[in-house]
């Protein structure tokens, strides 16, 4: 076969007698199917007669089928392959585009608090020198310039700290895709972890409504990674609060379902078209069309992933029910404490 040879092999002889013969064939004609050197298929004929001679005509009747047979397989190989280099290209292309959309958007995520800090500080430290300096005025008005000086450093800590909340996505996305996301786990109260988030962001937000619903008189026990779970609950609440208009209220809940606890995060926002809300759990995706509405910085599209994987790595669930103009509510279970 190898030497393109074309074969007509007796069953009854007794080299094939013992071998596999599952069509009780009696006298098989056997051509190789090669495309150049090599061997592509094998093409099989049995006359289903024991005493059938092949005349010449049949034999290269035969073999020039099996030639039309190998180039359809082999037509079919380089279309397979060509569709395949045309799909990398594509998936190439998508993933330099990303890669682009990212680099921009990181770039100018990052660049926007650097330059407000470097600001801030050129500014505190003009200020804290005339205050130094000047002999003249009361203790009260010098007083009172120290507490816009004081007042300026919050406001720069408040930049050093999104900066710090970038580079730490930034870094847990490494470490996902590196497979190196490490969870301390330890026997927790939920809720605990769901009230401390709450009374956070609403110190951070106080013009903002924010209601908390939690199981009367109940510890909801779990055995968590506490930090993460609270980075997933802060990422909803801070989401609710960034996407949806100053005056619409926001609830968190916390509850438990049969051995399941379960966290949601509501709000009037835009809501997300049915069609995106898959994605939303991808890897640097953000809805075209949702706008910050509150707040500061746009985000990396990054929270979302992380959360998922946070909460897959506890065995629970993530998931969102959302409609166009109705708003959002971001949910996730996680496996009782027995
Ligand atoms: P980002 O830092 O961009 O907010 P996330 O991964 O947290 O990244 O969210 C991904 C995208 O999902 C957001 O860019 C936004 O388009 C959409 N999204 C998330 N939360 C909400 C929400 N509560 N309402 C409407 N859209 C949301």
């Amino acid at each position: 076969m190898q030497a393109g040879e074309t074969l007509v092999l007796d069953t009854s002889q007794s080299l094939l007698q013992d071998g596999p013969n599952p069509y009780q064939a009696q006298v098989l004609l056997a051509v190789p199917m090669r495309v150049g050197e090599r061997l592509v298929g094998l093409l099989i004929a049995d006359p289903r007669s024991a005493t059938h001679r092949y005349t010449a005509e049949e034999l290269s009747l035969a073999e020039a089928a099996a030639k039309l047979g190998a180039l359809l397989i082999e037509r079919d190989r380089l279309l397979r392959e060509r569709e395949e280099a045309r799909a990398n290209e594509l998936a190439l292309r998508e993933a330099t585009r990303q890669m682009d959309t990212f680099l921009g958007m990181a770039s100018h995520e990052l660049k926007t608090p650097l330059t407000t800090i470097k600001l801030n500080l050129q500014l505190t430290q003009r200020r804290m020198e005339k205050v130094l300096r000047e002999d003249s005025g009361t203790v009260e008005q010098r007083n009172k310039k120290a507490l816009l000086v004081l007042d300026q450093l919050a406001h720069t800590d408040h930049q050093v700290d999104r900066l710090d909340r970038l580079v730490n996505d930034l870094l847990d996305v490494s470490r996902i895709q590196a497979d190196r996301l490490e969870l301390r786990l330890e026997p927790v109260d939920l809720a605990a972890i769901v009230c401390e988030v709450v009374e956070e962001q609403r110190q951070a937000a106080p013009a903002r409504t924010i209601t908390l619903h939690l199981p009367v008189n109940q510890r909801v026990p779990a055995f968590v990674d506490p930090d993460r779970i609270g980075q997933v609950v802060t990422n909803y609440l801070t989401n609710a609060l960034k996407y949806s208009a100053e005056e619409l209220p926001i609830e968190v809940g916390l509850g438990v379902e049969g051995n399941l606890a379960r966290i949601w995060v509501r709000d009037e926002g835009p809501g997300i078209p049915a069609a995106e809300q898959e994605h939303l759990w991808e890897r640097f995706h953000r809805v075209p069309g949702i706008e910050v509405q509150t707040g500061s910085g746009i985000g990396l599209g990054l929270g979302l992933h992380i959360s998922r994987t946070i909460i897959e790595r506890h065995h629970g669930q993530v998931g969102v029910q959302s409609a166009p103009g109705v708003g959002s509510t971001f949910w996730c279970t996680l496996p009782l404490a027995p």
